[in-house]
């Protein structure tokens, strides 16, 4: 399949040429590959299954190669109890099936691209080699951001293998406080898991929430999950100065951790590409073209060292995670090896476990799209994750983010106990389908009582969608709610007087649904309704509507109401109006 290295003679006709090159051994396709794990290991075994002649190379830091990065907190925690369950394969498992040249305990600290040559140095006794390359695929991931704060090199981080054997042996030697540095999934998780070796966690975010991939609304009912597990979420405050009993916040308070994790986030690895001379694109992350070539054509790089094509805003973005990752390794191994590829951008999807809730998102979120100018509208519900008849039913938040014009679906999020997973997944589907917000009420989705409802929430966020986009509910936000109230709008509770009397948005009336037509007078109103989750306050306010009366329905309802108003206590600069 490959033929390299064949000159071609000026005046030479192409089937001259051809007629030659069959006359030729083949020679085979040197390979060298940086990094063995996500991204470099899927390039590796897919391309011995397209050409079992390439020499194979693959060069890797650590000690171990194909490991389960994802699994490393749950080792920390205990979850995962043996180190080898999160070793995928080993150097001899890989050349036994694949005939890969693995070589770990290895780094490449030289790229000569123009002799087509890397260096590489053994950890273990310094020396070194180098190793002529065909093509070289770079895959070296993401280093973790280590700030300029006082005593930040005592501070762990959980990166690799090594990284959670170090974690995990700190973890045995019984240490009653930890301190998690960074709010963010892999911080969230650690934080977990060291609640899960009876360790005291303070959780420390500079900005004003966790899970920042989230809108504030849904990030509160993480913290409030972290804070009824036990550990302390300081949310909205940097650390100053890493202690040798714990940390020092900027605003002068100490906080004891015997262990101090930090977990502040990741910026692409470009020391490799940098010395090969590459292009680097925004955000300082390798420049890639649709098939993930450098601007060396013989050098590819793949994985959360490279800048991702965005699918909501088109331009580039960092996103570091797995799925990307392994997809990237395979077009590159179907590049090399000349077959078609297609070339998809990044959604960003992700999902995490904290405790007993699930949050997950994808595209984009209000507060990005608000920072980059962009229309948008979005609604709100708390469904549950199956019928509510049947044993086990869960209520979930949801929220659905789209372009008002035409429909396009920009994002979505959803914190829960059960069925996220599901609903997420179901949303980046349609969102990578073209398929618009409206059309999400026409989805055929898998129903029976102990799965969902014959109206799935995803199909229901379609419903409310339209209902926006076309004008037959019309929704008020949050953020809209105080001018209104100031301009002499209403506010009415049409739950129950049960519901109204339990608790309420201070100020609200209690006209209850079922008996607003006997009760409402019609000079009143203009009215805002809300009900529990945003549903019967849709009924009212097309009743409303139906006996004349001016009414706007709370997106999202009481619910929606309670977190986002936690979140502006949090951060009162949220209160933007959004962009109608
Ligand atoms: C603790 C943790 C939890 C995570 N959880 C999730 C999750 O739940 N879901 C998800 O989607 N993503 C998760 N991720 C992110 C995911 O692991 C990465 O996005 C993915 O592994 C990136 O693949 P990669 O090939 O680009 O880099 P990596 O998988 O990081 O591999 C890069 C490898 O290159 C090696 N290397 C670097 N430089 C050199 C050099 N010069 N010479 C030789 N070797 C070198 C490194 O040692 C490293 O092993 C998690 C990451 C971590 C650390």
């Amino acid at each position: 399949m490959h033929r390299l290295g064949v000159n071609t003679t000026p005046g030479e006709t192409d089937e001259e040429m051809n007629e030659e090159v069959d006359r030729l051994p083949m020679k085979p396709l040197r390979v060298v590959i940086v990094g063995g794990v996500a991204g470099g290991m899927s390039t590796a075994t897919r391309l011995r299954r397209l050409d079992e002649g390439a020499s194979i190379t693959v060069i890797e830091r650590s000690g171990h190669v194909s490991y389960a990065n994802c699994g490393l907190p749950y080792f920390v925690g205990g979850v995962i109890e043996d180190e080898d369950d999160l070793l995928l394969q080993t150097p001899e498992s890989l050349f036994r099936r694949f005939r890969l040249d693995v070589r770990v305990d290895t780094e490449v600290v030289d790229v000569d691209a123009a002799s087509h040559e890397v260096t590489i140095r053994s950890t273990l006794d310094g020396r070194t080699q180098s190793i002529g390359y065909d093509k070289l695929v770079l895959s070296p991931g993401a280093v973790p951001v280590r700030p300029p704060i006082p005593g930040f090199d005592r501070v762990r981080v959980l990166r690799t293998v090594e990284d959670a054997e170090r974690l995990a042996a700190d973890v045995i030697g019984g240490p009653r406080s930890a301190v998690v540095i960074g709010a963010g999934f892999v911080g969230l998780e650690t934080a977990e898991n060291l609640v899960h070796k009876s360790i005291a966690v303070t959780v420390v975010e500079a900005v004003d929430q966790v899970l920042t991939p989230l809108d504030p609304e849904l990030a509160v009912l993480v913290a409030a999950e972290l804070t009824s597990h036990g550990v302390v979420v300081e949310t909205g405050v940097a650390v100053s100065e890493i202690t040798s009993g714990g940390i020092t916040l900027a605003d002068g308070r100490a906080i004891a951790g015997e262990l101090v994790v930090g977990s502040i986030g990741v910026r692409p690895d470009v020391r490799l590409a940098e010395m090969a001379g590459l292009r680097l694109a925004e955000h300082g992350a390798i420049a890639v073209d649709e098939v993930n070539r450098t601007s060396d054509p013989d050098i590819y790089a793949v994985g959360d060292a490279v800048g991702k094509e965005d699918w909501v805003g088109g331009g580039i973005s960092l996103i570091a995670l797995a799925n990307i990752a392994n997809r990237q390794g395979r077009r590159v191994a179907d590049h090399i090896c000349g077959l078609p590829t297609r070339s998809t951008p990044s959604l960003g999807t992700a999902i995490v476990k904290v405790f007993d809730l699930t949050a997950a998102t994808t595209g984009w979120n209000e507060k990005r799209l608000r920072a980059a100018g962009r229309r948008y509208r979005t609604v709100h519900s708390h469904p549950l994750s199956h019928a509510g008849y049947y044993p086990g039913a869960e209520a979930m938040a949801l929220k659905l983010i789209f372009d008002p014009d035409d429909g396009t679906i920009l994002g979505a999020q959803a914190v829960g106990k059960a069925g996220v997973d599901k609903r997420i997944d179901v949303i980046a589907t349609a969102i990578a389908g073209g398929i618009t917000a409206d059309q999400l009420a026409d989805l055929e989705l898998g129903y029976a009582p102990p799965f969902s409802s014959a109206k799935d929430p995803v199909n229901m966020l379609g419903y409310m969608a339209e209902n926006v986009r076309t004008g037959a509910c019309d929704v008020v936000e949050y953020e809209e709610l105080a001018s209104l109230v100031d301009a002499g709008w209403e506010l009415a509770d049409v739950r129950t007087n049960q519901e109204h009397a339990r608790r309420a948005i201070p100020g609200s009336v209690s006209l209850p649904l079922d008996q607003l037509r006997d009760e409402i007078d019609g000079a009143r109103g203009p009215f805002i309704v809300y009900c529990e989750v945003g549903q019967r306050g849709h009924t009212a306010t097309s009743l409303l509507h139906e006996l004349g009366i001016r009414a706007r329905n709370l997106d999202g309802g009481y619910r929606t109401w309670e977190a986002a108003d936690a979140a502006h206590a949090q951060d009162p600069s949220r209160l933007v109006n959004q962009e109608l």
